[in-house]
């Protein structure tokens, strides 16, 4: 393990922290179905893993989710954005059915961009209902695409869309495993479940997964350009923001740009036979 990988890992731990990468790992005997598998994480990547973003809207998919997506498909996953809603009435100038048009175009030439998949379910922006409509709807596409990653909103949020995409996400995943719940798709167990790091979502938010994106970094921000809205024009400076914290969670981490994630404490748990 001698490679530039194991040194930042060493490194990192040296920082106090633990990285690695999007790993996928074989399902544990004993797993509750419908529940992402609880495992050990190992510091290198174990090859191509297909990769979903389940945002409330699709700005949150590509610029708070988007660059763990770039690097699963850089490494020969399969990459799919989906938005629960258009985001329409997230401009002050431009009416909702036209800026939710604009919305649905700059995701799909993002997503192009990056070689990945857009997916769009149109529940209202702000309005997005918490239910097990919406739920088994997300569970539909998550049973289609058998990402073995999913990167969602973390609950500590203060837009009410962001609150409930956290929730529907949560129960999707858990329907999304059970074979007992009969759809069209067979069962699909996700592996691994992140919250991503969101300027809307800070309330309780704790990095403890630190995503090496250096490969992406560019290609990543290019995407993200598609969207108006990236440039500030809704008000908030988005590019300056996820660009300077890939830095700044670069230096935290050993490497050169990174994305901070957090996981669900369950797993985080570990199963050794001796410390
Ligand atoms: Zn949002």
């Amino acid at each position: 393990m001698n490679n530039p990988r194991r040194r930042n890992f060493l490194r990192a731990l040296a920082l106090g922290t633990t990285t690695f990468s999007l790993a996928a790992e074989s399902a544990q005997a004993g797993q509750m179905p419908g529940r992402p598998l609880s495992a050990d994480l190992g510091s290198e990547a174990s090859g191509p893993t297909s990769i979903m973003a389940i945002a409330a809207h699709p700005g949150d998919a590509f610029f708070a989710m988007g660059a763990p997506v770039a690097l699963q498909v850089h490494l020969g996953g399969q990459g799919v954005f989906l938005s629960l809603s258009l985001g329409e009435k997230g401009s002050s100038t431009i009416a909702p059915a036209e800026y939710g048009s604009l919305q649905r175009q700059s995701a799909e030439r993002a997503a192009k961009a990056l070689a990945a998949r857009a997916e769009f379910l149109n529940y209202l922006d702000g309005e997005i209902p918490e239910s097990d409509d919406v739920a088994f709807a997300v569970c539909d596409l998550i049973r289609q695409y058998k990402p073995a990653i999913i990167v969602t909103h973390w609950r500590g949020s203060w837009h009410k869309d962001h609150r409930a995409c956290y929730h529907i996400v949560g129960d999707a995943v858990f329907y999304a495993g059970l074979p007992a719940v009969q759809r069209k798709q067979p069962a699909h167990t996700v592996e691994r479940l992140f919250f991503a790091e969101n300027w809307e979502d800070t309330e309780g938010f704790a990095a403890e997964t630190y995503l090496d994106i250096t490969p992406v970094f560019d290609q990543w921000l290019e995407a993200c350009a598609a969207f108006p809205m990236w440039r500030g024009e809704t008000g908030f400076r988005y590019n300056d923001y996820y660009r300077s914290l890939a830095i700044g969670r670069g230096c935290l981490s050993g490497f050169t740009y990174a994305v901070a994630l957090m996981s669900p404490p369950e797993q985080l748990t570990r199963h050794v036979h001796a410390l």
